[in-house]
């Protein structure tokens, strides 16, 4: 039992837009267990159409279709099925009503187009939407069926999984569970991740865990397969606790989490405010911290010090150790983590220095090299590390890494 997913839209066919829905389909069939054969895409012609759906009906018993049920000359969705099952196109009544309703809500007369939106082949069915003006629609062809949903995105989203989805489950189109579970993790590269894991990552293990890098986070990915959700956990369970125990405190964060989503957490746990002093970062870290909701009372705000002279007369870094060791030092980002928190005034205070390149490299000091230092009532503790990376891929570790030693910090600290 095999689904198609069928992208309409010349917009994509011609390479200007992604077909981002075929993706995101196709990953909401895996985790009820069907799965998927065909991705076909199809410019706004109408022979064309007819042909995609004709030959997606033949091969697979669950067709999704997107796109193509705008009210404009080019949505030829409508028209396609009612050639393909040689029927008309007749009016829902309860549609029209419905499309009606909602121009009258936003104020707006409906334009006379928008009338086509309720025409359906017949034998039909129209799926209610929710987000938009274009319902969908439900027709059942010889021993398939084929859904077709509005092109926009959060219109399309919800249409799956409000009406299309129970109406696949109710028809016993299950082919069991999948669940995946992510967990994040940062301060070890991904072949140092995989030999801690060893024969967890093995290809065609039961579950299966992948590896996947972005930017300095190595995340691993547990899939489970089975014929209940409970079983799929069951299945996925001890492989966490397996990874946790193993990767320790470099995991950080599960599914969409961030290193400052737990800074933040663990700033309002011991109830302690953080201030910025940042060079390198020129402010990316106080960026990541004000994406967290309610992060206003533990951060307080920052200095971004770009220049030796603001590093000096902003955060009381004496002149003499940048002469001595240079801006991008142990030693400097130290004085710069302590002038922040006298003068900012809060408990903690997180500093950045580095060399993002292209140029200004040296022999003792490469492209790439970091240095963070976080200053508390304890005394300050630094940490560095040199990425080879180009100038924002640096900046955005570097950031990232300032936030991992205020977790870590936090994490040992006593309450
Ligand atoms: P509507 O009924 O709202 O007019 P529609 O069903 O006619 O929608 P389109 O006109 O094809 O859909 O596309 C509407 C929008 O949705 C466009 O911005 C398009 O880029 C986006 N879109 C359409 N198909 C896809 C797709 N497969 N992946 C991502 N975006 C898409
Ligand atoms: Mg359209």
């Amino acid at each position: 039992m095999k689904a198609e997913i069928i992208s309409i839209g010349t917009e994509i066919t011609t390479g200007q837009n992604l077909d981002t829905n075929a993706q995101w389909l196709s990953r909401q069939l895996a985790v009820i267990g069907i799965p998927v054969g065909f991705h076909t895409t199809v410019s706004d012609d109408l022979t064309d159409n007819v042909n995609v759906f004709r030959i997606a009906a033949s091969r697979a018993k669950i067709v999704l279709a997107s796109g193509g049920l705008g009210p404009t000359l080019d949505d030829l969705t409508r028209e396609a099925l009612a050639l393909l099952t040689n029927v008309q196109l007749v009016e829902n009544a309860e549609s029209l009503q419905r499309i009606q309703a909602m121009f009258a809500k936003r104020g707006r007369v409906m334009p006379d187009r928008n009338k086509v939106q309720a025409l359906f082949p017949q034998g039909a069915e129209p799926i209610l939407n929710e987000r938009g003006t274009a319902p969908g629609i439900w027709l059942p062809i010889g021993d398939s069926v084929i859904a077709c949903m509005p092109g926009v995105p959060s219109e399309m989203f919800h249409m799956f999984e409000t009406q299309v989805k129970p109406r696949l489950l109710a028809m016993g189109f299950i082919g069991g569970v999948q669940i995946e579970r992510k967990i994040n993790t940062f301060g070890l590269g991904e072949s140092g991740v995989e030999e801690r894991l060893k024969e967890l990552t093995a290809r065609g293990r039961i579950p299966e865990i992948g590896i996947t890098v972005s930017d300095a986070i190595v995340s691993l990915r547990i899939i489970a397969r089975a014929t209940t959700l409970e079983e799929a956990l069951a299945l996925a369970a001890p492989d966490e606790l397996a990874i946790r125990e193993r990767l320790a405190e470099m995991v950080y964060g599960v599914e969409q989490e961030e290193l400052q989503d737990v800074v933040v957490a663990l700033l309002a746990k011991h109830r302690l405010t953080i201030a910025t002093a940042e060079s390198v970062t020129g402010g990316l870290v106080a960026n990541r911290l004000v994406t967290v909701p309610g992060v206003s009372e533990w951060f307080h705000g920052g200095i971004v010090a770009y220049d030796n002279r603001v590093k000096v007369q902003q955060l009381a870094v004496p002149e003499s150790l940048i002469q001595q060791h240079g801006a991008v030092s142990k030693e400097v980002v130290e004085a710069m983590a302590i002038g922040c928190r006298t003068k900012l005034g809060t408990d903690l205070a997180i500093a950045t220095v580095g060399l993002a390149g292209p140029g200004g490299g040296t022999e003792e000091k490469p492209v790439g090299l970091v240095f963070v230092a976080l200053a508390s009532d304890a005394g300050v503790i630094t940490q560095s590390f040199n990425w080879n990376g180009t100038r924002t891929e640096v900046q955005s570790r570097a950031a990232k890494l300032a936030l991992n030693v205020v977790r870590l910090y936090l994490l040992k600290r006593g309450s």
